[in-house]
């Protein structure tokens, strides 16, 4: 299986060759800044006391703190955090955000910890990196399995180790913890922003029959709003099942199945039951929504849709999004597509900052001409330099890197 972060490197690479970047600006970005490696003890219930292996990769602060999600989820490793922190700078630059690039993650399966044993671990991973987050340095942010509530309680732990008490320290938090009217919805819906305005070039059909791969935060979200907006929802699958209907998936009646019995599967009779089925759909947007390296060799052949929107960080392998382009099956890269999440985090650390809160409807509008632009300004540099939309995506990024690079040496 490929590695992550080979695959940002070399992504980085290929785009600083075709944006004329200088080596040591190349350089210096595919390698993270800091890497922090954590033993976090925590006591289980059962009064045993682990150590639960975790890390904070700190990759790139040239224009602004870093900024990335925490992960939980027992494949968590070093490569993959390198990565996805990478993916970060890259995101925020295309994003035009004024912040950097950073993530972390704990390997463990959360759905065998309770919420006491959660609380304890969040609260440790606080206390081990504390001195180097906070608001001006690094800003943490909900990723999988972790949410509003493992947030709050960065929050609190942060604050009563250092008294700072705005929590600007992370995003994603609860409303009632200082949390952005519209963050629970924004990578969903900056994805459907860009799908949206790049619909006339793809030659999307009205009525665009879409297929989601990951149903949590961000497939579920952006099935409801695509279905609101006019799209046909025709399959979707979480970790377990997947479920299809060519005319169409009722979403409001399929989440409170999932809310109920835990699992898309047994929604209706389904002619697809795999991620694999899900993935060989017949529809014109595929959007994978889970986790890395979920298009690869081994399945993109099967792919029929016409465009990929990648919610997911990393969905598709570089040898997949080869055969992609060979066979004019477009990819809205995840640096992209999924940027909706940071730039509603970086509304909220601005209000946090700045005392204010801003209503739903001013985030929406500010959220839209964000994602619009960077939607423009990735698709001028594809059609100047001929290069795939990720290619482009990048030189939009690494342009914006290296002038802040070139600023202060
Ligand atoms: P989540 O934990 O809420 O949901 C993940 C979903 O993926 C779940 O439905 C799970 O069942 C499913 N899943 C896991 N393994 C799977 C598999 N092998 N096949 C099919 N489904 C599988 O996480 P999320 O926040 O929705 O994040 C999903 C992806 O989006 C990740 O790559 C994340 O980095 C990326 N992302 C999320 C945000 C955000 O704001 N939540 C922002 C940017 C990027």
């Amino acid at each position: 299986m490929s590695n992550p972060f080979d695959d940002a490197q070399s992504r980085i690479r290929e785009a600083g060759a075709r944006a004329g970047l200088d080596a040591d600006t190349v350089a210096q970005l595919c390698v993270p800044f800091r890497e922090i490696h954590m033993n976090i003890p925590v006591v289980r219930d059962t009064g045993v006391l682990e150590f639960v292996r975790a890390y904070r990769v700190q990759h790139n602060r040239w224009r602004g703190p870093y900024k990335g999600g925490i992960r939980f989820h027992p494949d968590v490793n070093l490569d993959e955090v390198r990565a996805l922190a990478a993916w970060m700078t890259i995101k925020t630059a295309v994003a035009n955000l004024p912040l950097g690039g950073g993530k972390g993650g704990a390997v463990i399966d959360p759905k065998t910890w309770t919420e006491a044993e959660l609380e304890r671990l969040t609260r440790g991973y606080v206390r081990a990196c504390e001195e180097v987050i906070g608001p001006s340095k690094d800003v943490p942010a909900p990723d999988v399995n972790t949410g509003p509530r493992e947030m709050d309680w960065i929050v609190d732990e942060y604050a009563t180790l250092t008294g700072d008490t705005s929590g600007a320290v992370v995003t994603g938090k609860s409303l009632a913890c200082g949390g952005s009217e519209g963050r629970g919805t924004a990578t969903a819906r900056g994805g459907l922003i860009v799908l949206l305005a790049l619909r006339e070039r793809l030659g999307l059909p009205a009525r665009a029959r879409v297929a989601i791969q990951g149903f949590g935060n961000a497939g579920r979200t952006f099935a409801r709003l695509a279905s609101e907006a006019g799209f046909r929802v025709v399959g979707v699958s979480d970790s377990r099942h997947a479920v299809c209907c060519a005319d169409g998936l009722d979403v409001a009646a399929l989440e409170r199945h999932k809310d109920i019995s835990g699992s898309v599967g047994g929604f209706i009779d389904s002619a697809c039951q795999t991620n694999d089925d899900l993935f060989a759909l017949d529809c014109d947007v595929l959007v994978p929504a889970a986790l890395e390296n979920a298009l690869h060799e081994g399945n993109a052949a099967g792919v029929r849709a016409k465009v990929i929107l990648e919610l997911a960080n990393g969905p598709v392998t570089p040898e997949a999004d080869r055969l992609f382009e060979q066979e004019g099956i477009v990819v809205i890269p995840d640096v992209l597509a999924n940027a909706g999440g940071v730039t509603v985090s970086a509304f909220e650390w601005e209000q946090n900052k700045t005392g204010e809160h801003w209503t739903g409807d001013q985030v929406d509008v500010r959220l839209a001409d964000v994602m619009e632009k960077a939607a423009q300004e990735v698709w001028s540099v594809h059609e100047e330099l001929k290069v795939s939309l990720r290619t482009a995506a990048y030189v939009v990024a690494l342009r914006r890197l290296q002038t802040a690079f070139d600023a202060r040496r």
